[in-house]
């Protein structure tokens, strides 16, 4: 730390990041990305983009904005998109947050970061035992509120009707449903967005759009909110989407059956991985995100990811007590999981349960 650094921040403890290593020794399976590259179209969009990156990016994100408004049916002033979903959820907490904001205490451990870099007063919710969020304890408590949903690390699905009772009880506050994994088997809150005005819904090309890299999301709400969010970005970043991410998202969103059947892959995968982990003697709850969230019963967590990393698989650890048992593990290819699979064999197998 430097002498200069702010007394706004001397505390300040960062996100941290899952392990991205550069060498291609690994099978990662610990940060969530898509195993699949993004399309050879909007790959190729990118590059022509690239020709013209003299001249700055659109700041309205036009193209972009007018085709997901047509995917989601919604107004293109109900849409602004960001460098990645974080940059949005950022700009929730800047814009809308004074009072105390709620979340699980389980849960993307980014929201605790944003809380506090923005010097908002936060309380975290314990999940129910077996991790899923008791939604009585969000009605009608009159604080903002961040939701992932589903959940993460957990993978657990909210449905649409319990959140609308969470968005319908707090009136006079906005509550952001963080949709990064929804494309996975759930159910989406944006057709809600039109019956309440304090509801925001982010979504991510990161994981199911494969463009972890290209950093690009964005969220849905009322024209109000996202009035209200874009006075944020023209404050902070008017050009915060770079012109080659903003051709390849173009390409993306015109693939959207690309991007489906990428989905549909994934969570094939994901429940074969599960019928596997069950067979070696792991318990996990009911992901319906592109991850599974498992505890075996004889080999503690750490040793797991010590183990998998030993043998060239990453997979994400949290060492916080509440779930220090379990390893986060991204869905990859059919083949990587088979890996893992016969890894798994090889280091769980043996021990009794
Ligand atoms: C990955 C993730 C995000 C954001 O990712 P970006 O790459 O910034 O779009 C947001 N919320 C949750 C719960 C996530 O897991």
């Amino acid at each position: 730390m430097s002498k200069f650094l702010s007394k706004r921040h001397q505390d300040l403890a960062p996100y941290t990041p899952g392990e991205q290593p550069r060498d291609g020794k690994y099978i990662k399976l610990n940060t969530n990305e898509s195993p699949f590259p993004p399309s050879g179209k909007s790959v190729e969009y990118a590059a022509n983009a690239a020709k013209k990156l003299n001249l700055y990016s659109d700041p309205e994100c036009t193209p972009l904005v007018e085709r997901l408004a047509g995917l989601y049916n919604v107004e293109k002033d109900e849409i602004l998109f960001t460098n990645g979903s974080d940059e949005i959820l950022n700009f929730a907490f800047i814009a809308f947050c004074d009072d105390t904001v709620v979340f699980p205490n389980i849960t993307y451990g980014f929201y605790k970061v944003f809380a506090e870099i923005n010097n908002v007063p936060y309380e975290e919710i314990p999940l129910k035992e077996d991790f899923s969020i008791d939604v009585n304890d969000y009605i009608g408590i009159n604080k903002n509120i961040f939701i992932a949903n589903p959940n993460a690390p957990t993978g657990l699905l909210l449905s649409v009707s319990d959140a609308e009772k969470i968005v319908r009880s707090n009136p006079g506050n906005v509550v952001v449903i963080d949709e990064a994994y929804i494309d996975f088997g759930g159910e989406s809150c944006v057709g809600l967005i039109h019956k309440y005005d304090n509801l925001l819904v982010t979504q991510t090309f990161s994981k199911s759009r494969s463009a972890a890299g290209a950093r690009l999301g964005f969220g849905i709400g009322q024209r109000e909110l996202i009035a209200d969010l874009n006075a944020v970005k023209y404050s902070v970043n008017p050009y915060n989407i770079n012109s080659m991410t903003m051709a390849l998202g173009v390409g993306i969103l015109e693939d959207e059956e690309y991007t489906r059947s990428n989905c549909r892959a994934v969570e094939e995968t994901r429940e074969y991985t599960k019928a596997e982990l069950a067979r070696l003697g792991f318990e996990f709850t009911d992901s319906k995100a592109n991850f599974v969230f498992a505890k075996h019963r004889a080999v503690g967590g750490e040793e797991l990811y010590l183990r998998l990393k030993e043998n060239g698989i990453l997979v994400r650890h949290f060492s916080v007590p509440e779930i220090e048992d379990y390893n986060r593990i991204t869905i990859g290819t059919k083949e990587e999981m088979q890996r893992l699979v016969s890894t798994l064999e090889k280091i769980a197998g043996g021990k009794k349960i």
